[in-house]
């Protein structure tokens, strides 16, 4: 509403100035329709991004996810755009005594909208820890990932050019194997297809530089609806998260876990969510937390 209000008053003002003649004062310049009409170019701008907050889209699309919450995770741009142009956003938090790195990673696949939900409430839980509790981690939270079919409608698992961001990772022998595993394996569902080269997308493109950039010491990929915990890489995966038990379901090629685990030696906790409509409930979000700071601190802590 302010928008279209400040629009309207412009607009009267444009039609009551009159171009000034030869020769103008530096008042006449000002008030001349050319000044006027960068004027409103810029005002328009800035109101754009004034109005248009990630949280507005955010809180529209995400199951159990209040707009206080949202808010106060007080994302950050990450200089990363999708293939339809959109931001990709993250928040990073880091404790007093932060020594591990954590990547934590919400909608890769766009239509598992809890995954995303489960993420903002972590980010709170990450930025109000007690102040007795140690802080040995420092936190970077993408919530989505593939923001492009996270808002498709209705949402997408894939991104916008019908690629499955889980299958577009460079694994060695991408070439040979992931397009005979989709067409083999899958049948060629659609909702798999890994693309036509490895890192094909931008989105795949930006989460590589993150692993090679941020240097995780542990990632935790989100996903949903199979309710398990599965785990690729070094050191002794988690039992259970919450109640969520360990059931390792085998490696895919160009997925993640392949490409961060076991080809790059950086562990990967996968989680599956029970509802990809649903969040767990809050004492449940709570346990996970909990269970995989314990985790973490104890098999990568030292
Ligand atoms: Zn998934």
């Amino acid at each position: 509403m302010a928008l279209i209000f400040a629009v309207f008053k412009v607009s009267r003002l444009l039609r009551r100035i009159n171009l000034p003649a030869r020769g103008a004062t530096y008042n006449e310049t000002m008030r001349s329709p050319v000044f006027t009409s960068g004027f409103l170019i810029v005002l328009l701008w800035f109101c754009s991004v004034c109005v248009a907050h990630p949280c507005d889209e955010f809180n529209a699309r995400l199951p159990n996810l209040p707009v206080t919450l949202c808010q106060s995770a007080q994302l950050r741009d990450m200089q990363a755009r999708s293939v339809k142009d959109r931001t990709i956003w993250g928040r990073d938090v880091v404790g007093a005594d932060a020594k591990l790195k954590v990547l934590v990673l919400g909608g890769i696949h766009g239509d598992e909208m809890s995954s995303s939900s489960l993420v903002f409430h972590w980010i709170s839980l990450a930025a109000v820890e007690p102040a007795d509790m140690p802080k040995p981690v420092h936190w970077r939270f993408i919530p989505a990932l593939n923001p492009d079919g996270l808002f498709a409608r209705p949402a997408k698992r894939v991104n916008a050019n019908g690629v499955d961001l889980n299958r577009n990772f460079p694994t060695p022998n991408w070439e040979r194997d992931a397009r005979v595993y989709w067409e083999s394996r899958t049948k060629r569902d659609p909702r798999r297809f890994p693309g036509t080269n490895p890192l094909s997308e931008p989105e795949s493109r930006f989460l590589l530089e993150q692993i090679n950039t941020f240097k995780p010491n542990l990632i935790v990929s989100i996903h949903a609806p199979y309710g398990v915990l599965d785990f690729d890489g070094p050191s002794v995966p988690p039992s259970k998260l919450g109640r969520l038990y360990l059931d390792q379901v085998g490696i895919y090629p160009g997925s993640l876990g392949n490409y961060a685990g076991i080809h790059k030696r950086v562990p990967v906790v996968t989680i599956e969510l029970t509802s990809a409509n649903r969040t767990p409930s809050e004492a449940e979000i709570h346990q996970m937390w909990t269970d995989l700071l314990r985790w973490t601190m104890e098999r990568l802590g030292s």
